[in-house]
């Protein structure tokens, strides 16, 4: 079936009285950078549904990044008719020649927005049920939870016809929360972290540590292939890379290891504030699940939040390793979080990490230390890129030389 245009069916939003136009305008933009590359589509966002016109590009391919915009509730192609119920008979005749199956019922569900048109939706429901009924003698009716609805809305510029309902991406448009930042690592849970985040409206930078010589170059491009995998879902994300070897080498001669991770957790922490006040970030979000590694405790996490007064988001805080691995999986991200490379945490990790920190040990450790400037030299060496879903950056060559190795 040849689509011409997509309906667009809102999520939440709708509830969200006042703010409504706001949430619908970001949507539109979302939707509109989401499909740049798709140059002949014209999209419009009205108040109650929001209409992308093909003209020609290809259903399947729009589809697919349309659904992964969120805000959006479902959507479904159809197909535009003149306003000439005799060119709608042939059309619905048309579509259930190709969809019908035995055994099947059906209904019609016509609306209208302009109620000039010649038939009422009682009639039109009525003269396609029957055109049907007679193609198709053995479907029957069905009111509730036919195996088929055929939508028809009649508009001022044309009659238009749907039967699918693909799920949309659910969650609140990206960017209707305000900006966050994500502090991201290779591992598997921070990536699930910012997908959730992304999936509650916030729009996120995200913020990668690496320690070379320590750490490799690939263990940076992992960290900027995994912000691809999360650019479709908000079309470019920023990338900050900001230089840790300098701190850690301090902490791990100054510190004593068992105080190791805590201590370099509140110096990202803090650079992370840093970062958020120049970039008018509102909260930090990372990957922490409750209980997960030893320095994952309700303790450790006081310790580390002891800097900074900025709110401190744990959107996986409460799951279990499996439920994270399913997310993602359905995200895409597991594959690429379980190659491999070296994380600067995992370089620099103690062996036996204090699990119930104490924050005034802390304290007094870094009182021994040049905070300020450690933290100042680590922000001029910051850089900052824009990743889209398109990039990549993990060599594949070298990894399989390394393999043969
Ligand atoms: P992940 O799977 O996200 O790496 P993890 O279970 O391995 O999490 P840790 O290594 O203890 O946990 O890290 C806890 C959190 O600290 C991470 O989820 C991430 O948000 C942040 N973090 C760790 N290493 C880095 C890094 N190199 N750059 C930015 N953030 C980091
Ligand atoms: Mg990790």
């Amino acid at each position: 079936m040849q689509y011409t245009e997509i309906m667009v069916r809102y999520g939440e939003l709708s509830t969200k009285g006042k703010n409504r136009r706001s949430f619908i305008d970001r949507l539109g933009t979302n939707t509109r950078n989401a499909l740049a590359g798709f140059s002949q589509l014209e999209i419009k966002a009205h108040r109650d549904r929001m209409h992308i016109q093909l003209n020609g590009a290809d259903y399947q391919q729009v589809a697919e990044r349309l659904g992964k915009v969120f805000g959006i509730q479902n959507f479904a192609p159809s197909i535009k008719v003149a306003r000439d119920l005799e060119e709608v008979k042939k059309t619905a005749v048309a579509i259930f020649q190709e969809i019908y199956r035995a055994g099947m019922t059906f209904k019609i569900n016509t609306r209208r927005s302009d109620h000039n048109f010649e038939y009422d939706t009682n009639e039109i429901n009525d003269m396609l049920g029957g055109v049907i009924l007679e193609n198709f003698p053995e479907i029957k009716v069905q009111m509730k939870q036919p195996t088929v609805t055929l939508r028809v809305e009649v508009r001022l510029d044309g009659i238009f016809l749907s039967y699918e309902q693909i799920p949309g991406a659910g969650g609140l448009p990206v960017g209707t929360a305000g900006k966050g930042l994500l502090m991201l690592s290779g591992g598997i849970d921070s990536p699930v972290a910012g997908y959730l985040a992304l999936k509650r409206g916030v729009d996120l930078e995200m913020v990668h540590f690496f320690s070379p010589p320590y750490t490799s170059e690939q263990a940076l491009n992992k960290a900027k292939d995994l912000t691809a995998k999360l650019a479709p879902y908000v079309g470019k994300i920023k990338f900050i890379q900001v230089p840790f070897t300098e701190i850690q080498e301090t902490v791990k001669r100054d510190v004593p290891a068992s105080y190791l991770m805590t201590i370099q957790r509140r110096f990202m922490l803090r650079l992370c504030e840093q970062i958020a006040s120049k970039r008018k970030a509102l909260a930090v979000f990372n990957g922490e699940s409750l209980g997960q590694v030893a320095s994952q405790t309700m303790e450790s996490m006081a310790a580390i939040n002891d800097v900074t007064s900025m709110p401190v988001l744990r959107p996986v805080v409460s799951m279990d390793k499996n439920d994270i691995i399913k997310i993602a999986e359905e995200i895409d991200t597991f594959e690429l979080s379980i190659k491999p490379y070296e994380d600067c945490c995992t370089v620099f990790a103690p062996t036996a990490p204090k699990t119930k920190p104490r924050i005034d040990r802390a304290r007094d450790y870094e009182s021994k230390l040049d905070v300020d400037g450690l933290i100042s030299r680590a922000l001029e060496g910051i850089k900052i890129t824009e990743i889209s879903s398109d990039d990549h950056f993990l060599n594949s060559q070298e990894e399989s030389f390394a393999e043969l190795l």
